[in-house]
């Protein structure tokens, strides 16, 4: 226990040393990241599937006797968080042997570069994520270029194609082409079965038509599949068979509604088989408001 807690207290200074940022500077560049970032007990979501993120921004780890597999690594200071809560379920950092992601903002991906150097593990990304991640700052092309903020790079960052199914050991997880948010943006579908029930889980990223002052998806030159894009998402996500939708903002799909006040899971109220549907509805209507408003028209 107090190997482990030096040993994560090591990671923090690190990660932020080269920024030499105060909590006050934190505060005024990013006035959401210490509620994003409050804590969070890990518990068990079903089977071999285990939240292990903060209050505000989803990590999922994806367990098997042969590695285990985690899904986005939230921000730069929650890297300790997520590999604490993965140690205090039982489980080791070391096993972990992949690490992917929904899409590479600094609030999902700006705890990478940690969490790979604790574990050893590979890092895989849709080609455009992967650009972004190596660099540690976000391109053109990107609704938010400009004023997202930059986190820390990530090294030997390896790409896959979307459709492809990547494993470890018994762990097969699917990735879906969902981009629009950012051209590389990724959601994620598996199976998790507890004894002889079985359910399929889709970590779905997030849908929301962001941008910096002045991007117009209507007609933006540096994304011009933006609209597209959105729609392709939206009509996959609708097609996945959903028992479980997780999304890398809990607040997005309800997640702390969905689960009992002692972190206690019960399947019931967190399996709902239309929740993909309604939150690509709920993706499609914001669209549409933002396509109306930049069009000058009346929002719908
Ligand atoms: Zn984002």
């Amino acid at each position: 226990m107090l190997v482990r807690r030096v040993l994560f207290a090591l990671f923090l200074p690190i990660s932020l040393a080269g920024a030499q940022q105060t909590d006050a500077q934190r505060a005024r560049e990013c006035p959401s990241c210490a509620e994003w970032n409050a804590p969070h007990r890990p518990f068990r979501l079903h089977g071999d599937t285990y939240f292990v993120g903060t209050h505000g921004l989803s990590a999922i780890l994806i367990t098997s006797p042969a590695g285990h597999v985690l899904i986005d690594a939230a921000l730069p200071e929650s890297a300790p968080l997520i590999g604490a809560n993965i140690e205090a379920l039982g489980f080791r950092m070391r096993d972990v042997k992949l690490i992917v992601n929904s899409h590479a903002h600094f609030d999902h991906a700006g705890g990478l570069a940690e969490l790979q150097r604790a574990s050893g593990a590979r890092v895989l990304a849709s080609a455009w994520s992967a650009e972004v991640m190596r660099r540690g700052e976000s391109v053109p092309g990107d609704p938010q270029y400009g004023t997202v903020l930059d986190y820390p790079a990530v090294a030997g960052v390896k790409t896959f194609s979307f459709g492809d199914t990547l494993r470890v050991g018994p762990i097969a997880i699917v990735a879906h082409a969902t981009p629009g948010h950012t051209p590389g943006g990724t959601s994620w579908s598996w199976r998790s079965c507890e004894a002889s029930r079985c359910l399929d889980f889709v970590y779905a990223d997030s849908q929301t038509p962001v941008s910096t002052d002045g991007f117009l998806y209507t007609k933006s030159t540096v994304y011009p599949a933006a609209l597209a894009d959105f729609e392709r998402g939206h009509t996959t996500l609708e097609r996945l068979s959903c028992d479980v939708l997780i999304t890398p903002h809990p607040s997005a799909s309800s997640l702390w509604e969905r689960v009992a006040q002692d972190g206690q899971t019960p399947a019931k109220s967190l399996v709902d088989r239309d929740a993909c549907k309604r939150y690509a509805a709920n993706a499609r209507r914001t669209l549409a408001q933002r396509v109306a408003q930049e069009r000058g028209d009346r929002a719908p």
